[in-house]
């Protein structure tokens, strides 16, 4: 398979296991937590823990490139100054400090909301945090190479920032560091309005994403359906092709010649309708059809 494609995977058991739970069905790229992405706790990593880890990827032939961590769910980046904005910023120091520990090279993170606030004081917030964390994490890097944060788009709820093209190349502007680049999510573009459902219209998208961002700052893509309608503002997956992307687009995104080569994740549900294992079938199905 000439495509780099895998799922969000647990770690339950350590983050070791993640290596083989990605590995066992047959993906070349994944994306973990590093802890409970639904608290605020967090333990330092063991390091026996982050030696196997290591380890364990260097063997499964899976390109680091390819690996990822998304932030926990709790930090917003983009809240009012405050008790909420200091541990959101802390909890990033903290991700990017275990991301350069795991070698893994990717730290996907949400945008938040500026709790009505304002979205350009939301994205002033943003890009205030971003710089605070990566000025802390020089020394770091320094030692132990890269990591790049990856600013992934929104769905456009209530609050929120970075749905639009324009506002994420306004975002990455004001960012100081050159480690920063773009995590697309296909539902979240698609629930923002950018139609996706047919090969020309992909096209479009893409162009518009060259031209405001630049392909080159695009370094993974969420591959998920949505399973609500375009511009709706709600982000909810569905699995690949069933929902209102189609199987005409995300066969559109797979194909995308200027897409080639960026490593693909899926964050699609496990229910009796399909688990990762058959949608990882049906994304290379298409990928190669
Ligand atoms: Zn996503
Ligand atoms: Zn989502």
């Amino acid at each position: 398979m000439n495509v780099q494609i895998g799922f969000h995977v647990s770690i339950a058991g350590g983050l070791q296991n993640a290596v083989d739970n990605a590995s066992k069905i047959g993906c070349n790229a994944f994306q973990i937590f590093t802890r409970n992405p639904r608290g605020w706790a967090e333990k330092v990593l063991n390091a026996r823990d982050v030696q196997m880890f290591k380890l364990k990827l260097r063997h499964s032939g899976i390109n680091s490139d390819a690996v990822a961590v998304h932030m926990p769910y709790l930090p917003n980046l983009s809240a009012p100054t405050g008790e909420l904005y200091k541990k959101s910023i802390d909890s990033l120091i903290s991700e990017l400090h275990r991301c350069f520990q795991l070698e893994i090279p990717n730290l996907v993170v949400h945008l938040g909301s500026h709790l009505g606030s304002g979205p350009q004081n939301g994205i002033d917030q943003l890009v205030n945090s971003v710089n605070t964390a990566t000025d802390h994490s020089k020394s770091s890097r320094r030692k132990n190479g890269k990591v790049i944060i990856l600013l992934e788009n929104s769905a456009g709820q209530k609050n929120s920032i970075g749905s639009k093209l324009e506002d994420i190349k306004s975002i990455l502007d004001k960012i100081s560091s050159k480690n920063v680049g773009i995590c697309m999510d296909t539902c979240h573009a698609f629930a923002a309005g950018y139609d996706l459902r047919s090969e020309k219209k992909n096209d479009d998208f893409v162009d518009k994403f060259d031209s405001i961002i630049g392909l080159e700052k695009l370094r993974l893509i969420h591959l998920n359906d949505s399973e609500k309608e375009l511009g709706s503002h709600i982000d909810r997956h569905e699995h690949i092709g069933l929902g209102k992307i189609g199987v005409k687009g995300m066969s559109a995104i797979l194909k995308n010649r200027k897409l080639k080569g960026k490593p693909i994740i899926m964050e699609t549900k496990e229910d009796s309708v399909r688990n990762n294992l058959d949608n990882l079938r049906v994304a290379l199905e298409l990928a190669n059809s």
